[in-house]
């Protein structure tokens, strides 16, 4: 069997203590799972159940680094996430056995065109135009739970040029991982290669080419973003 051009390699992102690479297959987001960020999207954050979106795996950005800014946007704002890989599949798992579902964990930053996501979302659109595009999603390397635990609290922040802007603890998830991962599996077969990004603390706002971010969580690496000029 041949085929018409070259089908594109799946995004590979580099394990801490591995040889071996994490190839991704899908990339889940959760929507609004911090209570103040909830609050500054202008939403009650009470717990409803939670809500998802996907970006495409070629959307990662494994390490960071350079990334574009966007076309079509007038407002690209940064959300600092932490990340859930995937390792073992499964449907309607249950939240006890969540977690030896996990492969493990890293830093990740859902980039959004929030001028575009709004304007979906009041419209009663969907939000791909404002979350699913290239580059939305820079990912550092992944930290397995084998070695380096379940993080379950923890500070999480995002750093423009230095300076603070959104600042939370794990711990304050709405929805933990392993309800999220079964929640999820409701709707889903999961897969070896799912990416969850489990959603982001307040704080979120825009960022312009030229500008630096450091994601950064507690017990992780730092992921260090730059904004260059648009394509
Ligand atoms: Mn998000």
């Amino acid at each position: 069997m041949t085929t018409l051009f070259e089908p594109q390699a799946p995004t590979l992102v580099p394990i801490v203590g591995h040889k071996e690479m994490f190839p991704v297959r899908r990339v889940y987001c959760v929507g609004r799972n911090y209570a103040a960020h909830a609050r500054e999207m202008g939403k009650d954050p009470d717990k409803e159940p939670p809500f998802f979106f996907l970006k495409p795996a070629d959307s990662v950005v494994p390490g960071g680094g350079d990334i574009h800014y966007p076309p079509g946007t007038k407002n690209y704002q940064h959300e600092i996430e932490l990340v859930v890989a995937i390792a073992k599949g499964g449907r309607r798992i249950p939240v006890a056995d969540a977690l030896s579902h996990v492969f493990g964990y890293g830093v990740g930053l859902d980039m959004t065109r929030r001028d575009l996501q709004f304007a979906a979302r009041d419209l009663g659109r969907p939000w791909d135009f404002g979350k699913s595009f290239d580059e939305a999603a820079p990912l550092g390397p992944l930290y397995p739970a084998a070695s380096h635990g379940h993080p379950s609290k923890g500070a999480i922040s995002l750093l423009v040029n230095g300076e603070t802007k959104q600042h939370g603890d794990l711990a304050d998830l709405i929805w933990s991982v392993p309800e999220t991962i079964s929640f999820l599996s409701d709707y889903y077969m999961l897969q070896p290669g799912d990416l969850i990004y489990t959603g982001t603390p307040a704080g979120v706002g825009p960022v312009v080419a030229g500008d630096r971010l450091t994601g950064r969580i507690e017990g992780f690496a730092d992921l260090d973003v730059t904004i260059v000029p648009a394509l």
